[in-house]
Formats: C-alpha cells, structure tokens, sequence
C-alpha cells in the first residue's frame, strides 16, 4: 500500500468513468484541482498539469457504506476510528457511518461530538450514527435534536433491536422532525432464544440451535407498519429473509417511506457453509438458507432491497475461537466487499453501474449525502476498479485490527486498485 499526497493539479487518464449518479459509462479524463473536482469529461486540455494514468481501470464515486462498527470508544483492542478507516480505504469506501454501540454507547451530543472530531483528522468521510434511547436501554429517548446538530446522520440502537413498539413510535416521530431515519436491527429475541444459527435443515444436520426466519420478519412488519403510520422514515439493515423482502416490497408498494439494505455476506453464503463450524460465519442475522440467499439476490437486482452495507463487525481472535455457542456475532467485511457482491451480482447477470449504485448513490441518499460525486467542486471520493480481476482474499489484504473473516481463501471477483479521499491518492498494488 503506497499514499502519495494528490499533486495541486492532476488529470487522471486512460480510464473508463463510471458515472453511477447520471448512469453513464464512457471513456474519459478527471481533472483534480485541490482535491475537488473540476472536470469530468471524454477529453480535457489542461496545460502545466500532473498526469494519473489509471492504466485503464474503471474509476468510478468511492463506496459508502452506511453500517459499520469501528469500537471506538471501549474497544480498541478490535478497531479504533483509525484502522477501520484503513480497512474502508482497502475496500474503496471513502465514507462510512459508524453504529453506536461502542462502549459507552453513542447516546449524548458529547459523544457525537468526540466521534464528529476525530473524524477530521481521517482519511476518509466519516460520520457518527446516534442511539436511538439512553445506554441503549431500549426505553428513555436520547437528545436526538441536538445529537443532530453534533453531527449525528441517523439513530439506532443497533446490535439490539427496538422491542417496545412505543419507543419505536416515537423514535418515527422525533427523528421525522430533523428528516434522519430510524434504523432498527429487525429481531424478536424471544423468537430467536438461544439459537445458533438459522433454524432449518442444516441446523438439524449440524445439531446447532435455531433461529427462525419469521425472527426478523415478525419485526420487520411491525416497524413498516408502525413507520405508515407515523409518516417517519424507517431503514432496515442487514434484510435476510424471503419473508422481510415479501414485507418490504409490500411497504414500498403502499408508499410506505423505507429503504433496506443487505450484507455482502448475506448475498455470498448460505446455511450450507455452517458444515465447517466456522464462528467467522456466526453472524445476527444469521446466514440463511440458499432460498433465502436467492430471494436477496433478486431484491438486490429489482430495487426492493436499496443498497449494499458491510455490517463490518471486528471481534478478537480469541473471542472468536471460543465454541461457536460462546462466540461472538459478527464478521469484518470492508475489504473483501467488493469483490464478494461483484462475484455473486455480476454472475446473475447485473450490470458493473447497476452495483456500484447499490454501493454509491443508493446508500448516499438513504442518508441525505450529496449523491452526486462528479459535480464541479465537489471533494474528489473516487475508486479505481479492476472489476475483471479474480483473487484470492487473504490476510495480507485485512487492514482491520481483527481478522474475523470467513472470506479468507475465497477466490473473489473486482479488485480495488486504488482510492482517492480527502487529498490522497491510496494505492494498494
Ligand atoms: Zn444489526
């Protein structure tokens, strides 16, 4: 990995320009004035400027990714702001919100701001998500209004799901006036007791508890409902079941105001890679089964599901090699991201631009960022692609502090060659 500082002026040559916001794909030229854009075009003359030659790569917006848990405050030893940040930069994020479960939770201005303030000194955009109730106690509402203000760009109690529909209720209602939404980690833990992983065939076969699908369905339809009926902004996360999507397109068809997104991981494997025991794959949701996986894959591919999110959760090794009924839920996923959807979307046939907009502009709007990355002025987020590319994820491409990934050793498809965010340029060959 090499990180040059951007010359004052550059022109980025011999590339494909991805445009994901005006859906467009051309053969062009960037031109970079002070880290913001100054033109994007087929061919531009500029005299007196440093050359970029991006040896033909598709350079396209830098990814977003609107759910990840990056420990700060409380966990070091997994992440901190900083090397969560290198793990998004080896994945072609240059934005990411961070959830709010750290330890103590995201849940007062204070702590907004102390996320919003070392956020400036990072290489990539990175903003706070705010607690939807005080400790995440499920119960007492937080300061959502002057959270905002701090810098907060959505709330939610995620890791555990809203259980009182009262506070979900009003979490709809207070968080409609400052238009952010209520992101709510879909599932009925009574439903899922003690379940390991997703309760079917495979569970029976691996002698590992269950988890029912209609866990998270169940909640899913009660938060749809009750954002009808309040008018307030509901997203749903990590959607994994035939069942949530039945719900959601419903929603979406009675005009309901949702977004939903889906993991990597959700798209990649189904229930049937539990055989190996390996607690990377121990993960809430859990990976469902190869019907579930399949219905992800086509609401991925008609709108119903707006966007891709790595639910990036680092855990230590040790906390992962315990039993799988001790581990931890949760995996890493920012660096292989990438090369996992591309792999799994475009082998049923979805475009490069039609990907990269799940993984751009889609999650951009959900949260009310400027979508539009390729304006003139805008501050250069670009990712270079060698989509064609086949490789094999391992170690050396982990920057995160933990490894706790199942995609080691999977041959994955679309590599990131390299990224441009806040006035650098990262190379990863
Ligand atoms: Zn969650």
């Amino acid at each position: 990995m090499k990180t040059k500082q951007l010359p004052k002026s550059v022109k980025i040559t011999n590339c494909t320009i991805l445009d994901p916001f005006a859906e467009k794909e051309f053969a062009g030229e960037i031109l970079l004035k002070n880290g913001k854009i100054n033109d994007v075009g087929k061919s531009i003359s500029a005299d007196g400027v440093d050359e970029l030659d991006a040896n033909g790569a598709v350079v396209t917006h830098g990814f977003c990714d609107i759910h990840a848990h990056f420990r700060e405050p409380g966990r070091e030893d997994k992440e901190t702001l900083v090397t969560g940040s290198q793990a998004a930069l080896a994945g072609g994020f240059t934005t990411v919100c961070v959830m709010p479960n750290t330890n103590p939770p995201l849940d007062s201005p204070e702590s907004i701001s102390f996320i919003a303030e070392k956020a400036e000194d990072l290489p990539i955009q990175l903003y706070p998500i705010g607690a939807v109730t005080v400790g995440q106690n499920g119960k007492e509402m937080t300061e959502m209004g002057e959270m905002v203000k701090a810098g907060a760009v959505a709330f939610s109690d995620d890791g555990i799901p809203i259980t009182d529909g009262e506070v979900m209720r009003l979490a709809l209602e207070y968080s409609a006036q400052f238009d952010v939404p209520i992101i709510n980690h879909a599932e009925d833990v009574d439903l899922r007791g003690t379940g390991q992983m997703n309760e079917g065939r495979w569970s029976t076969r691996l002698g590992l508890a269950g988890i029912p699908d209609v866990s998270e369905s169940i909640m899913v339809e009660r938060d749809l409902q009750v954002a009808g009926y309040t008018g307030g902004r509901i997203h749903v996360p990590h959607v994994s079941t035939e069942k949530s999507v039945h719900a959601i397109r419903r929603a979406k068809e009675n005009g309901v105001n949702i977004s939903a997104e889906v993991t990597p991981h959700h798209l990649y494997f189904d229930d049937s890679a539990l055989q190996t025991y390996d607690t990377n794959l121990k993960v809430a949701p859990p990976i469902r089964s190869e019907a579930d996986r399949d219905a992800m894959i086509g609401a991925i591919s008609d709108g119903t599901v707006d966007c891709i999110a790595t639910d990036h959760a680092p855990h230590t090794v040790e906390e992962k090699e315990s039993p799988f009924e001790y581990a931890p839920c949760g995996m890493i996923g920012l660096e292989s991201a990438f090369g996992a959807v591309w792999k799994m979307l475009s082998d049923k046939k979805m475009s490069l631009l039609d990907v990269v907009r799940k993984l751009t502009v889609m999650p951009r709007q959900i949260i009310g960022f400027d979508s539009d990355l390729f304006a003139k002025g805008a501050e250069a987020e670009l990712v270079f692609l060698n989509p064609d590319q086949e490789w094999t994820f391992g170690f050396e491409h982990i920057r995160s502090k933990s490894r706790n990934s199942p995609f080691v050793g999977e041959t994955l498809k679309g590599q990131v060659v390299s990224v441009v965010s806040r006035g650098q340029i990262i190379s990863f060959k």
